[in-house]
């Protein structure tokens, strides 16, 4: 069985938008407990490497480390568990919420842009990016940098997602290559 609730979420946003492909290299940001990376495993992902602050049981086809996103050499660990360019960055990542809902939203969208940030340097030309967002402001400068990078750039709650939580996945796909230095 699934791990977790949240596992219903990319099964619905993959069957939506098609996201997995076989063979396709994934990383998992904010994996615990593996759901995603249980899904995107099934779904053909050849390679899966992902991070989480808690640890996680191991999930065959996937190699999730323990770790703080944040940290500055995260990006490059991550890069070295990987052989290529990944195909899809996700992000699942939530911090714990506080209950004052302007705090929680900036903490989601400064975990949602650090994720952005990385997918553009790593994402093979063609790749896609998924993140959870939350509905309403301060929205706007990251949905500019998605629109830069990616060719297209939707939203989607899937119905998984609780109705009265403001979650919201941000989808972009094909991704067009990184921007040549100036
Ligand atoms: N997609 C997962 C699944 O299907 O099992 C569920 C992810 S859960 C909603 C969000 C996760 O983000 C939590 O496990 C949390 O520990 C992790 N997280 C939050 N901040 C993080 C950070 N700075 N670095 C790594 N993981 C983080």
């Amino acid at each position: 069985g699934w791990r977790s609730r949240a596992a219903f979420k990319l099964i619905e946003l993959d069957d939506r938008f098609h996201l997995i492909r076989p063979g396709m290299r994934v990383v998992d940001l904010g994996a615990a407990p593996g759901g995603w990376a249980q899904v995107a495993v099934k779904r053909g992902a050849g390679h899966v490497v992902g991070v989480d602050l808690l640890p996680v049981d191991p999930v065959p086809g996937a190699t999730i480390i323990e770790g703080d996103f944040n940290d500055p050499d995260m990006p490059d660990r991550l890069r070295e568990l990987l052989d290529g360019p990944p195909d899809l960055v996700m992000s699942d990542m939530a911090p714990n919420t506080t209950g004052h809902a302007p705090t929680d939203h900036l903490r989601i969208i400064g975990l949602a842009e650090l994720a952005l940030d990385f997918a553009v340097q790593i994402l093979a030309p063609g790749g896609s990016f998924i993140a959870k967002v939350f509905q309403g402001g301060s929205e706007k400068q990251m949905l500019q940098a998605l629109k830069r990078a990616f060719g297209q750039v939707r939203h989607a709650k899937p119905p998984a997602s609780r109705k009265e939580s403001s979650e919201l996945y941000v989808i972009a796909t094909d991704f067009k290559g990184r921007a040549p230095a100036s």
